[in-house]
């Protein structure tokens, strides 16, 4: 079997084939460093890493995540709160990269930033204009769509009916109104860099078309993202990378996740429901959010829901419960191959549903098995499985004793509980219902008796 991956541009799930025989490269657009990763943000983050796992089993990958650490929604968050802007993004930065690692995330080979790749934007930007691709108006620097013939090829986009139905700035500097800004210029209590067209700062697009050529080279094998990057961001990254290098292909394989909704409902600060991940590992394991993650296939939509985290952590529990009270030595773990099962899934587009049903079929034979040596050697075989999914992390005995990270202590426990009861006694059933919901995240069950409310752990 070799390695199938859905592509966005062909529209087809197609055979793997790197550029350069036994080299990867591929490029994850990253977060934006103003607040808090939601779940959705690290959905991408925890299916790419999981790719990124099972590309190194058989090539030399380099992987790269970058941070944007010049944006407008940064500009405005320093000036609602006053704090200067490289505080905000470099504590955002480590926030995200500490939270992405409690779901086992592992960190990119190469983490460019937006602001130290300024130079290299300029260029870029340069090149496009010498090539007739772009033009300066008024101190901005706009991509010229009319120029590239193949715009909305990722998309499948129309220009006319992007026209018609248009909701992009319109500015009087620009020839037409999807032209899109490479540069802007900024004012002096923006953050600025010197240019050939004034003081001013790149816009998003051109950032990771210049970091991608720096780290990964003219044409990378894999890009990355959520599906709503698909249009405008990865459009007009490969409008512009494709122009600079006199049309060389950008990236050959275009993979984009789903989306993911809580409760059934978009997430949205407007209607209080966006889940931080920095919240979510305080009172569940990240491995139950990773496996919660990974249960969809990543380019069907995800329900984020009570039930989903649930379902999770009783499937962790079945893997743990099989390997629990094996001795494993040293020597036999480290010879042990992932059932080519899970690989042949995972090869398939990333199949993780799949995977995790031989996860469990490995799991049913152990349970079965007697003999000691064999019980090892399935037991070294599920840990060989959990190391590539950034599963079964946890000593089994600290899993079950709820001494994992994440796990609510007794203490945490009870106060909800009491919370509960009070708004039960004021008759505030929304506030007695949002606790049950939180306790039943945590996987904590309650139940109400002639005796007061009894908890435990499910
Ligand atoms: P942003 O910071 O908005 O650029 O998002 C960072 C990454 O998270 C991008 O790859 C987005 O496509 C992805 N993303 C944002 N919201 C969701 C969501 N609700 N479900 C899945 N992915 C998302
Ligand atoms: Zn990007």
């Amino acid at each position: 079997m070799t390695l199938q991956l859905h592509d966005t541009l062909r529209g087809a799930k197609i055979p793997f084939e790197p550029l350069d025989g036994g080299e990867v490269t591929m490029y994850l657009c990253g977060p934006t460093v103003y607040n808090y990763a939601h779940i959705g943000n690290a959905r991408p983050a925890v299916v790419f890493d999981l790719l990124a796992r099972l590309l190194r089993r058989r090539y030399k990958l380099t992987f790269a995540r970058n941070i944007t650490d010049v944006d407008d929604k940064i500009i405005a968050a320093s000036r609602e709160s006053g704090e200067p802007i490289g505080d905000i993004t470099a504590r955002y930065a480590r926030i995200y990269n500490e939270d992405m690692a409690a779901l086992g995330v592992q960190p990119p080979d190469v983490e460019p930033y937006a602001t130290e790749h300024i130079d290299v934007m300029i260029a870029m930007i340069e090149k496009l204009i010498a090539k007739g691709h772009a033009y300066e108006a008024e101190g901005h620097v706009l991509f010229d769509v009319e120029s590239y013939d193949a715009y909305g090829e990722l998309s499948k986009r129309d220009l006319r009916e992007m026209v018609a139905g248009s909701r992009v700035e319109v500015a009087p500097y620009k020839k037409a109104a999807r032209d899109f800004v490479l540069w802007k210029p900024s004012t002096d209590e923006q953050p600025g860099w010197d240019s050939p067209w004034g003081r001013g700062r790149p816009g998003w697009h051109i950032e990771c078309s210049a970091m991608a050529e720096k780290h990964l080279g003219k044409t990378i094998d894999i890009h990355a993202g959520g599906q709503d990057l698909v249009f405008p961001h990865h459009e007009n990254e490969c409008a512009q990378s494709r122009c600079a290098h006199g049309g060389a292909p950008f990236a050959r394989y275009w993979l984009h996740n789903g989306f993911l909704s809580v409760d059934e409902t978009k997430m949205s600060k407007s209607l209080g429901n966006v889940l931080l991940v920095h919240d979510l590992i305080e009172t569940i394991p990240g491995e139950v959010v990773r496996l919660a993650l990974l249960n969809a296939h990543y380019r069907q939509p995800l329900d984020w829901s009570a039930e989903a985290i649930q379902a999770a952590r009783r499937m962790l529990d079945r893997l743990y419960g099989a390997v629990r009270g094996i001795d494993v030595p040293d020597e036999v773990r480290a010879a042990a191959e992932v059932p080519e099962a899970i690989v042949a899934a995972l090869e398939d587009d990333i199949n993780t549903p799949k995977a995790m049903a031989e996860f469990f079929a490995l799991a049913r034979a152990l349970n079965k098995a007697n003999d000691p040596g064999e019980m090892e050697a399935l037991a070294a075989r599920m840990y060989a499985a959990g190391d590539l999914m950034g599963l079964l992390t946890n000593d089994p005995e600290a899993w079950f004793a709820g001494h994992v990270e994440g796990n609510a202590s007794r203490d945490e426990i009870e106060a909800l509980v009491a919370k509960r009861d009070g708004a039960r006694a004021n008759k505030d059933w929304a506030a007695a219902d949002a606790y049950r919901d939180r306790l039943k995240d945590m996987g904590i069950t309650i139940e109400d008796g002639p005796d007061g409310t009894t908890w435990r752990r499910s």
